[in-house]
């Protein structure tokens, strides 16, 4: 009996799934950055992280 050659089959390797477009307006992060304001006059404390709008924190390009 012949040692048969294991021939590996080539595995059909699945398609990567299409990337979808990243968010414009947070570039996929998820998370924009909000101009935090204090006071009358609106005065700029810092910034803060906060929920993409856009894209409703998934990252991904709102479907139009
Ligand atoms: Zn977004």
């Amino acid at each position: 009996m012949a040692a048969r050659k294991t021939t590996r089959r080539a595995l059909t390797e699945p398609a990567a799934p299409p990337a979808p477009d990243p968010c414009p307006v947070c570039k996929g992060a998820g998370e924009v950055a909000n101009t935090v304001r204090v006071g009358r006059r609106h005065r700029v404390v810092g910034q803060q992280s906060g929920f993409c709008l856009a894209c409703f924190g998934t990252g991904e390009a709102p479907a139009t």
